[in-house]
């Protein structure tokens, strides 16, 4: 009798990690909070929330404020992030550039690193990132007891045969190259990997015009296309960590030919790529996002290219929206924010969709709000929220130093 997957149980152990973690994003996101502020918004019950803040406070992960005085009632305790109770260290990985930041438990970014790469293959990028990691702590100086761990953001897809690393939108040398074994082979420190687009939905949706939403899909717009997948407060990342690689979905049949052996892919039209390619701008390999909003400082309008992209875009966000019946699609990636509000003001009139009601408080279609480090601060958090981290339980324990 061959035996069915199951639905994963949570076993207690889990649960405590889980719910610590969302007592810790809820005061994230919104500031301060007393634990009937936290049991309100979390829905977990007071003697939980007592038990994990008393714990966060002991680990010294949150701290207190000064007690606020109510109108009525016993007076309540505010709980705030302590900043320095825990760091991450996010990395990213594109055609032309690697970034590396060392954020706090609060978010706020304490040391940044840029390096310039040339569409670098793993023999060439992995020493680069695990350098940046270790100038990152030369930088920036903190008890490495309370570092979570490495948060890397990169282009998908992974492991497809036959479609990835091919053509000029995926970095070459990348399939099956086993990316977290190998830096954490390499730094020392435990690493969590995730596309770019699912790295930037979650920056979005801790820095940026997500913060307050639920479900929504973030389209990453670099040198190719992808879309970072947040539905019902989780991320949502398929069975082989591909959902969401939208940019090979076709919208033209017998369109443009694309590096994946098939003809009319969205990433044809709207990606960076793309735009280089109508604009007729030389040497696209090497091209840089900066030269679109330039020549839209100097008047030109783009127009070559949008005229081809807009389409395109209208019906892969009317796919997404049956699809998926998210609050809002955030535009963004590493499209320079001038071209992509560009783009944004000449989606209208939409498709009609399930989105298409008047009682919606969120506009259907949101421009980024931070800006072009969104995937590597979301790389950082994912020490912070990965589920499967052990470094974030480990700060429980007393340290031996
Ligand atoms: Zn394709």
């Amino acid at each position: 009798m061959t035996l069915r997957k199951a639905i994963a149980g949570t076993n207690l152990e889990q649960a405590k990690s889980h719910n610590r973690r969302v007592v810790i994003e809820a005061i994230r996101t919104n500031g301060a909070l007393s634990r009937a502020a936290i049991a309100r918004l979390t829905a977990l019950s007071t003697q939980t929330i007592s038990n994990i803040v008393e714990e966060l406070e002991r680990e010294q992960l949150l701290s207190a404020q000064a007690t606020l005085k109510g109108a009525r009632g016993q007076p309540a305790v505010p709980y705030s992030i302590n900043p320095d109770g825990g760091y991450s260290i996010g990395l990213q990985l594109d055609h032309q550039l690697a970034v590396g930041v060392i954020t706090d438990l609060s978010g706020t970014v304490r040391a940044r690193i840029e390096r310039p790469v040339d569409r670098p293959t793993p023999a060439q990028a992995m020493p680069l990132l695990a350098t940046i990691g270790g100038d990152l702590m030369r930088k920036f100086r903190f008890d490495r007891n309370r570092l979570l761990g490495i948060g890397m953001a990169m282009p998908g897809p992974f492991d497809v045969e036959g479609m990835t690393s091919v053509g000029p939108t995926a970095l070459p040398g990348w399939q099956d190259f086993p990316v977290a074994e190998e830096l954490q082979r390499l730094t020392g420190i435990p690493v969590t990997v995730e596309n770019d687009a699912t790295a930037a939905a979650i920056g979005e949706r801790l820095y940026g015009v997500a913060r307050n939403l639920s479900s929504f899909v973030y389209l990453f717009i670099g040198t190719g296309l992808g879309a970072g997948l947040f539905l019902d407060g989780h991320l949502y990342k398929g069975s082989r960590h591909n959902a969401g690689e939208i940019g090979h979905m076709i919208v033209k049949p017998g369109g443009l030919e694309c590096g994946c052996g098939k003809r009319g892919c969205l990433e044809r039209y709207v990606s960076l790529r793309a735009a280089y390619e109508c604009l007729e701008i030389p040497d696209p390999d090497h091209a840089s996002p900066e030269l679109l909003q330039a020549l839209l400082a100097n008047g030109d309008s783009l127009e070559a290219w949008v005229a081809q992209a807009i389409d395109p875009l209208r019906q892969a966000i009317n796919m997404l929206e049956l699809a998926l019946d998210p609050e809002t699609v955030v535009l963004g990636g590493f499209m320079p924010v001038g071209v992509i509000e560009l783009l944004a003001s000449r989606l209208d009139p939409l498709y009609l969709s399930v989105s298409s009601t008047s009682t919606r408080t969120v506009p259907r279609v949101l421009v980024g709000a931070a800006g072009k480090d969104t995937s590597v601060l979301g790389a950082a958090a994912l020490p912070i929220f990965s589920e499967t981290n052990p470094q974030f339980d480990v700060l429980q324990k007393p340290h031996s130093a």
